[in-house]
């Protein structure tokens, strides 16, 4: 039996549609047959190499919801059928030191979807058990995969942050992240700022539940903030190391900056800004158990992304969307 596999052949190539036999699941492992694959930001890392050791072809995507269609000799927890997803977090051993102390995802040795092997821009994949994270029915496929990246980062990143109902929460940069992040802070009962450039992207915002909006294009963002009361957190999500670096200001004495994506440039931080215990966190996604945390909490809250799909033929427009922008606001590719 044969699939269809959107695959780059090597660092800096493009993503092509290929024929692939359709692969068996090793001992550990789960056959998925997918519904849908969100294009996250982080596929770059696949397409142009920027990850150490990957080895190519390779399928990108790390955004996967799908059922099991077939399961491995040693998987006791999953059965066929049952509907499930996969994030960045691939897999992890559960003998190494970062294992041994519960830290799954900071795993010595942990596989990463997309990146150690292949992901979900593709009908069917092979997932390790240890990445699988259960995925209600009630969420169409399409609407669940950028939930298990986007949705988990910012998320997790926001529960985790120490900020409490009522307190001011900065969102920067509303794209794939950015605009779930808006809509979980809203729903946790945050007084939710919303920053980017433009005033279009204003217009976008409304809906999302931001109860202001700062344009960082003709805005002084750390005055705004100020004026407000200063924000007990701002999470960054667009890989704009100026508009990063310039927010900081804006945060009250002990607020937290936490960086939930990767940017391009260093930050400049001008040291007496934090010495009022200031700090700056970084967060990467969470563990499966807070990924089904976080879908319960979208059932409960409503939090949805706004979604263009594509066919597994479009992939390549589908990255091209996101890579630009054009994502309104995340692309997902659905197999037909
Ligand atoms: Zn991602
Ligand atoms: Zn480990």
């Amino acid at each position: 039996m044969s699939m269809k596999a959107v695959e780059v052949d090597r660092p800096g190539g493009d993503l092509k549609l290929v024929e692939r036999p359709v692969p068996d699941p090793g001992p550990d492992a789960v056959r998925i047959k997918i519904e849908a694959c969100g294009v996250c930001r982080s596929d770059v890392a696949t397409k142009d190499g920027l990850f150490p050791g990957i080895v190519y072809p390779r399928v990108p995507g790390h955004e996967i919801v799908g059922r099991i269609d077939s399961v491995g000799a040693n998987v006791v927890a999953w059965k066929l059928g049952e509907r499930v997803g996969v994030g960045w977090h691939g897999g992890n051993c559960g003998h190494c030191n970062e294992c041994r102390a519960g830290d799954f995802t900071n795993c010595e040795n942990r596989e990463i979807c997309g990146i150690t092997y292949d992901g979900g821009y593709a009908e069917y994949m092979i997932a390790r058990q240890s990445a699988l994270v259960r995925v209600p029915d009630e969420l169409e496929g399409a609407a669940a995969a950028p939930l298990l990246c986007a949705g988990l980062t910012s998320y997790n990143a926001m529960r985790n942050s120490g900020a409490r109902a009522g307190d001011v929460v900065a969102i920067l940069g509303i794209g794939g992240v950015g605009h779930l992040a808006v809509q979980f802070a809203s729903k946790m009962g945050f007084k939710t700022i919303a920053v980017s450039r433009g005033r279009d992207k204003k217009v976008l915002v409304d809906g999302l539940g931001a109860d202001a909006y700062i344009d960082a294009d003709v805005d002084d963002i750390a005055a705004e903030l100020q004026a407000m009361g200063g924000a007990r957190v701002i999470f960054a999500t667009a890989p704009d190391a100026k508009l990063i670096s310039s927010a900081v200001s804006g945060l009250t004495p002990r607020g937290k900056l936490f960086i939930v994506a990767a940017a391009r440039d260093p930050l400049t931080i001008f040291t007496p800004a934090i010495l009022s215990g200031r700090s700056i966190h970084g967060w990467g996604a969470g563990n499966t158990r807070d990924s089904e945390d976080m879908l319960a909490f979208t059932l409960q809250s409503g939090v949805r992304p706004r979604i263009e799909k594509f066919p597994l033929e479009r992939a390549a427009e589908a990255y091209a969307h996101m890579l630009t922008g054009r994502a309104q606001f995340r692309a997902v590719i659905v197999p037909d």
